[in-house]
């Protein structure tokens, strides 16, 4: 049975951004950190080269992975619970700290990101329910590579296909669903699925960029006094490198063949879709959401939008050279405004 709230519009779809700090490479090459983050109550606006961006919340390069997790995840995990479906993703150029907010250092209490907290919290939230309930938690891993989905946890399933069941919401058939009833299960299954997806690739670091991987946890519950069932799914996506989809427009114009530019069109057919989607979303523009052009958003159908949670947070670097991908990057979170 699905929720019986409506989600208000303005929390439907929130965007966050968050600068990481300048790194050594780019403090040695003489790089500036050209943001600037002018203050105000709501720590909502950024500037950077006289344009004024505003979002629903910004984070400095200092703040702590607890602090973007509290303001940008947390409430998601209620949602959850209560049979609404949502989506979490990061959206960036590579090495922007799109992995450090997913995922970060899993084990380390400063240093885990969105999904471990997310993990903890749903699992505590259950802990101290006290209603007669029954929970079934499943999640699925995988990964969007060159529009091909590969299941990280079964490595023979390399091109999965998007199906509709009965209410023709999409799902991924076949894709390997993990029942977990620990914290420290779902941190095994991740791991168990980062380590094929660094089998199967011999530059893990070059592969993440050019891939979307996509997290998947299912929240079916049953209260035993009145058979009342919820259900909610919440994907934890970190989308490939978005500057892999504007080398696109290079790579033609070079007349590069092969490999990279597919690669290249594939990430910007599936990035494009994605902006289209939120942005007819946020647009009110109920008649048409292009869902069916990628399948990235065919599968977050129904956890996109409508009566679902949708945060997305864009990961940016502060350096001077990286000025036209910042730029590009906090383009793409305002269209979702
Ligand atoms: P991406 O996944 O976008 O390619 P990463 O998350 O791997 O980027 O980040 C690149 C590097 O920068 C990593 O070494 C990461 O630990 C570091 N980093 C990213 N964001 C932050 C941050 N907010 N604070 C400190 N270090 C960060
Ligand atoms: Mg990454």
């Amino acid at each position: 049975m699905a929720a019986d709230r409506e989600i208000a519009a303005e929390d439907s779809i929130r965007v966050v951004c968050r600068f990481r700090p300048l790194n050594d490479s780019e403090e040695k090459a003489g790089s500036k950190f050209i943001v600037k983050f002018p203050s105000g109550p709501d720590d909502n606006c950024i500037s950077i080269g006289g344009k004024v961006y505003l979002f629903d919340k910004v984070f400095k390069p200092n703040a702590t992975q607890e602090k973007v997790y509290n303001e940008a995840a947390k409430s998601i995990v209620s949602d959850v619970l209560a049979g609404y479906n949502g989506t979490i993703f990061a959206y960036g150029q590579t090495s922007s700290g799109k992995t450090h907010t997913m995922e970060g250092v899993i084990g380390d209490p400063g240093k885990q990101g969105i999904i471990p907290r997310i993990v903890n919290d749903i699992f505590n939230h259950i802990y101290a329910m006290e209603e007669n309930l029954e929970f079934h938690i499943k999640v699925s891993y995988f990964e969007i590579y060159m529009d091909k989905i590969r299941d990280l946890l079964d490595v023979s399933k390399v091109n999965l296909s998007v199906h509709e069941d009965k209410n023709r919401v999409p799902f991924v058939k076949g894709a390997t669903e993990r029942f977990v009833s620990s914290p420290e299960e779902v941190f095994e299954v991740i791991e168990e699925g980062k380590s094929n997806r660094h089998i199967a690739v011999t530059n893990m670091n070059e592969h993440s960029s050019r891939s979307h991987s996509v997290f998947l946890i299912n929240v079916k519950q049953e209260n035993l006094e009145n058979q009342k069932k919820l259900s909610g799914k919440l994907y934890l996506v970190d989308l490939a490198g978005s500057e892999k989809a504007r080398n696109y427009i290079t790579v033609s114009k070079t007349g590069a063949e092969g490999t990279v530019l597919d690669e290249a069109k594939n990430i910007n057919k599936s990035l494009s879709a994605l902006g289209n989607v939120i942005s007819a979303l946020a647009d009110g523009n109920k008649s048409h959401i292009p869902y069916r052009d990628s399948k990235l958003t065919r599968i977050l159908q129904e956890s996109l939008g409508g009566n679902a949670r949708t945060t997305i947070v864009i990961c940016c670097s502060p350096a001077s050279f990286n000025e036209s991908e910042t730029k590009s990057t906090l383009d793409f979170g305002k269209r979702a405004k």
